[in-house]
C-alpha cells in the first residue's frame, strides 16, 4: 500500500472532496484520508435541491454521495459540522474552530461556493431565502405551498429551476431578471428566449429587463418593488444572483485567489502541496488555454478523483470538456462545452416539440452544444467539440445530416 504513514486532508465534505477521498482509496491511498466539512450532514450533491428533493420527491439518501458506512468502511475520517478555520502551509497543518490543528502531507481544498447576496431594502427581511444547502431546501420547500406567492429573483440555472418546481408544487410564481431573458448570460438571447417561453407556458408572471429596489413587509416579506415601479406581492423570496467562491481560507494562506483559488491543469495551487478542486478552482484548461472556474455538478464530480491523483504523484492533467446539465418542468438538457463569446446559434429542431439541438459557433467551429428532450447525442456532439475545422452551419441545422458524420467531415480531433 502507498502513502501508509502520510495524512491527505479535504477541506469541503462535499461532491469534490468526498469523491476526492473515494479515488484516494480506490488508488490504494494507504494513509490517513481526512475529510472536514462544515455542514452537519454526510456530503450530498446539490442538483436534486432544486428539483426532485425540494418537491419531495427524493429524500436526502437518494442526494447522498455516498451510502451512510462508506465512510468507516473506506476508513475515510469524515468529520461533520466541523469547520477549518485556517490553514498553514509552511507548517503542512489546517487548524479547527476547536483550536485543534492537523498536520497533513497533502491538502486538497474544495470549499466551493456560497450564494451571492442580494443588497436591497428589505434582503434580511423573514421569507428571503437562497438556496445552496439542504437546510436551504426544507426552509424553501415549507414555503412552497399552493397558496404561496413565490417571487423568484435572478433567472440563472438556479432560479429557473427553483420556478420551474415552485410552479410544479402550485404556487403562483414571478420572475425578475436583469437580462432579457432567463439563463442569457450562457445561453445568449436566442436560446434563453426558449426558456422564457416554456415559463410563459407554465404561467409564471415574467418581468425581465428590470431590476430588484426594495423587499418590504413588517417582519416578514410582504412584496417586491421592481425598478419600474411595479410591485410583486409575495410571502417567499427566492434569491438566486450567482454564487461566489470560498476562498477566504486560501487567501489568508496566502494563495494565489482571482476569481477562485487558482490551479494549474495538475489542479495544484500555487503552493506545492495543496491542491484545489471543484466549484472553488479556478483550474487552466488546456484545451482552451485559459483558466476556468466552473460552477457545475460534472466539475467537482470529476475534479475530486482528479486532483486526488496528482496528490498522488500521478501525472493528472485535467482537460474534461465542461458539462452541466439542467432540468425545468419536463424539459431536460444537457450543455456541453465553453462559449463565453460566440458568433452564432445554429438550432436543429423544433424547440416547441421538447427535442432540439442548439450549437454555438465562434470562426464556425462549435465551441458549445446542447441537447434538450434528446438523449443519445452526447458521444457525436463531444466529437463535433473537440473537430479542428470549421463546419457548415447548414449542415448542422438540418436534421438529415447525422452528426457523427458531420463530425468526421469537421476533421480529426483536437489533441
Ligand atoms: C440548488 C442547486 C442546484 C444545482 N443544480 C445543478 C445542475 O442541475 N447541474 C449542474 O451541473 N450543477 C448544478 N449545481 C451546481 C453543483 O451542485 C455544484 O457545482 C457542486 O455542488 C460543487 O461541488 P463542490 O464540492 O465543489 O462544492 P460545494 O458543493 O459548494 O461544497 C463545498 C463544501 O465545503 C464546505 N466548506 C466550505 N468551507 C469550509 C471550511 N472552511 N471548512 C469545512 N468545510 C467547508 C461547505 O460547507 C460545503 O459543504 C447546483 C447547485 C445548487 C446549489
Amino acid at each position: 500500500m502507498q502513502g501508509t504513514g502520510q495524512t491527505f486532508v479535504i477541506v469541503g465534505a462535499s461532491l469534490a472532496g468526498a469523491k476526492a477521498a473515494e479515488a484516494l482509496r480506490a488508488e490504494g491511498f494507504g494513509g490517513r484520508v481526512v475529510l472536514f466539512g462544515e455542514e452537519s450532514r454526510r456530503p450530498y450533491e446539490r442538483p436534486p435541491l432544486s428539483k426532485e428533493y425540494l418537491r419531495g420527491e427524493k429524500d436526502f439518501d437518494a442526494a447522498a454521495v455516498h451510502p451512510a458506512d462508506f465512510y468507516e468502511e473506506h476508513d475515510i475520517e469524515l468529520h461533520t459540522s466541523t469547520p477549518v478555520v485556517e490553514i498553514d502551509p509552511a507548517g503542512r497543518a489546517v487548524t479547527l474552530s476547536s483550536g485543534e490543528r492537523v498536520a497533513y502531507d497533502r491538502l486538497l481544498l474544495t470549499t466551493g461556493a456560497a450564494p451571492r447576496h442580494l443588497a436591497v431594502d428589505g434582503a434580511d427581511l423573514d421569507g428571503v431565502l437562497y438556496l445552496r444547502t439542504v437546510d436551504d431546501a426544507d426552509r424553501l420547500r415549507r414555503g412552497l405551498t399552493s397558496e404561496a406567492q413565490v417571487a423568484v429573483i435572478g433567472a440563472g440555472w438556479i432560479g429557473a429551476e427553483v420556478a420551474a418546481s415552485a410552479r410544479q408544487l402550485g404556487a403562483a410564481v414571478s420572475m425578475v431578471e436583469l437580462y432579457r431573458v432567463p439563463l442569457e448570460r450562457v445561453l445568449g438571447a436566442e436560446v434563453g428566449a426558449i426558456y422564457r417561453d416554456l415559463h410563459a407556458a407554465h404561467g409564471v408572471d415574467l418581468h425581465f429587463g428590470v431590476g430588484v429596489e426594495a423587499i418590504t413587509g413588517r417582519t416578514s416579506v410582504e412584496a417586491v418593488r421592481l425598478s419600474d415601479g411595479t410591485v410583486l406581492p409575495a410571502d417567499v423570496v427566492v434569491v438566486g444572483v450567482g454564487v461566489l467562491p470560498r476562498t477566504e481560507l486560501a487567501e489568508a494562506a496566502g494563495l494565489v485567489v482571482d476569481n477562485g483559488v487558482v490551479v494549474d491543469e495538475h489542479l495544484q495551487t500555487s503552493v506545492p502541496g495543496i491542491f484545489a478542486a471543484g466549484d472553488v478552482a479556478n483550474a487552466h484548461h488546456p484545451r482552451y488555454g485559459t483558466r476556468i472556474r466552473l460552477e457545475h455538478w460534472s466539475a467537482a464530480l470529476n475534479q475530486g478523483p482528479a486532483a486526488a491523483r496528482s496528490m498522488l504523484g500521478h501525472d493528472v492533467v485535467y482537460d474534461r470538456t465542461p458539462y452541466f446539465f439542467s432540468d425545468q418542468y419536463d424539459l431536460g438538457m444537457e450543455y456541453r462545452g465553453w462559449a463565453p463569446d460566440f458568433d452564432q446559434v445554429v438550432l436543429r429542431g423544433d424547440p416547441s416539440s421538447g427535442a432540439f439541438l442548439c450549437f454555438w459557433l465562434r470562426d464556425s467551429q462549435v465551441a458549445a452544444a446542447m441537447n434538450a428532450g434528446i438523449w443519445d447525442a452526447g458521444d457525436a456532439l463531444e466529437a463535433l467539440l473537440r473537430a479542428a475545422r470549421p463546419i457548415d452551419a447548414a449542415s448542422l441545422a438540418d436534421p438529415d445530416n447525422d452528426l457523427a458524420d458531420l463530425a468526421d467531415l469537421a476533421g480529426p480531433p483536437r489533441p
